[in-house]
């Protein structure tokens, strides 16, 4: 039998490349859709589809308009159980988006019980008794505190699920994960019998993430950061669904190497300057920016004749000290600015014949991944955790490597070119 089983929808992108790899690492075939794909758009041979949407701190009307848009995309495709990820800090507000989305996707499929659950161990999200923590403090005492869109200062889940859902949230205690899938089961029957749609599940270690996969599988919709989707797989292979070959094989592409970094985080700065050691590398000065064809202009000429002789690297990462100088002077739109001037040149790279790209920087990635129309992206091998390579579909054939500013070590670009040699 051939796919898509699970058809998952995203509230932001690098969150749905984080999801997809983690997908493919437990053997589904997973391809990425950047934005609901237009009409008539072929469904990929895969196991699983990711549609990732930009919905995480837009108005809660228009996340669960996207939201439902993206299932009802998926359910046509052919999928038969959603995933809803969101942050593992449960990034949100009282009046949403995870809560009314979550409403919204229940009521959209007619089911009445939903998981919800944010830990990720691996990164020291863990939930316990419904709180969350984040690392050793409570999420109201780390840095999601003060976060600019969506400050978290409850860190009891059931209660903030509660004030944004239409009823009361649940829990499912860590003494009844403990005791495995059955018991988690048993509980959700419980719940449901008094009408509780949607329980906050607690998970400490990924023992607890693959328990809770596994009594999910009867549930048509399952909500959690990346983690809560470790344990579903195993759900479809059971049934011998999911095909034992290698799922993060990509087919190979061939033509020259390219490195954009818009990125200032501290990691790809010491990464841009491991690269500039070893090749041609060009700095985008945000102070030239004034005639921005211009400036895209002139990083192409000097790029287009390196091209044959092997990888180039194209940079606007500055120290923050100078961030802060060209925010000055370009005022709030200097970092759009910069991506649209870094999307122009990435384009301009693939047209000169640019086939392996790795991109810096989270919002930068989303510029050019919209900048060169992708409709799909195949999820292939990891380069670093939370960075794989993947391949576009449905468009020009080639490898494309999405980094968020702080993944990855020093030696990053050289080892993803590595692996895409
Ligand atoms: P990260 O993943 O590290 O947060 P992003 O790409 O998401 O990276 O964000 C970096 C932002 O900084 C982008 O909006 C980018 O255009 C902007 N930017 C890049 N270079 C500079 C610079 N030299 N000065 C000011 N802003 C910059």
């Amino acid at each position: 039998m051939d796919g898509p089983w699970l058809g998952c929808i995203a509230d932001d992108f690098t969150g749905a490349t984080d999801l997809a790899s983690t997908l493919v690492a437990q053997g589904m075939r997973t391809v990425v859709l950047p934005g609901e794909p237009r009409p008539g758009f072929a469904v990929p041979r895969a196991d699983a589809l990711v549609v990732a949407l930009k919905s995480r701190s837009i108005p809660s009307a228009q996340a669960v308009a996207a939201s439902l848009a993206a299932l009802r995309w998926l359910q046509e495709a052919g999928c038969s159980q959603f995933f809803f990820k969101y942050c593992s800090t449960f990034d949100s507000t009282d009046s949403g988006n995870i809560g009314p989305v979550a409403d919204a996707l229940l009521d959209a499929l007619d089911s009445r019980f939903t998981l919800a659950c944010p830990a990720f161990p691996a990164n020291a999200r863990s939930v316990y008794r419904g709180y969350l923590f984040v690392g050793d403090r409570l999420l109201s005492e780390s840095g999601m505190r003060d976060h600019p869109l969506t400050p978290m200062t409850d860190p009891s889940l059931v209660r903030v699920l509660s004030r944004q859902m239409r009823s009361e949230a649940g829990l499912i205690g860590f003494e009844t994960v403990e005791q495995g899938a059955p018991a988690v089961v048993d509980a959700i029957r419980g719940l449901q019998s008094r009408g509780v749609r949607i329980a906050i599940a607690d998970a400490l270690t990924e023992r607890h993430l693959m328990t809770l996969g596994e009594a999910s599988a009867g549930l048509a919709l399952v909500t959690g950061g990346s983690g809560m989707a470790m344990g579903l797989p195993a759900n479809f292979r059971a049934r011998g669904w999911v095909p034992s070959k290698d799922s993060a094989a990509l087919p190979r592409v061939h033509g020259p190497c390219a490195v954009i970094a818009g990125s200032c985080s501290t990691m790809t700065r010491e990464q841009v300057a491991a690269m500039s050691a070893w090749a041609p590398s060009w700095f985008i000065d945000p102070a030239a920016l004034d005639d921005p064809d211009r400036a895209v202009g002139q990083a192409l000429d000097w790029a287009r004749p390196k091209l044959a002789a092997g990888p180039v690297l194209l940079y606007s990462t500055a120290a923050p000290e100078r961030v802060a100088e060209t925010q000055r002077l370009l005022g709030a739109d200097a970092g759009p600015c910069i991506e649209r001037v870094l999307a122009a040149i990435a384009r301009g790279l693939v047209a000169a014949g640019v086939r392996r790209l790795v991109v810096a920087g989270g919002e930068t990635s989303g510029a050019v991944v919209g900048a060169l129309g992708m409709p799909a992206l195949r999820i292939g091998p990891v380069i670093a955790p939370g960075v794989p390579w993947t391949a576009a579909e449905g468009g020009e054939p080639m490898w494309l490597a999405l980094k968020s500013g702080n993944f990855g070590t020093a030696d990053f670009f050289r080892t993803a070119l590595d692996l895409a040699g």
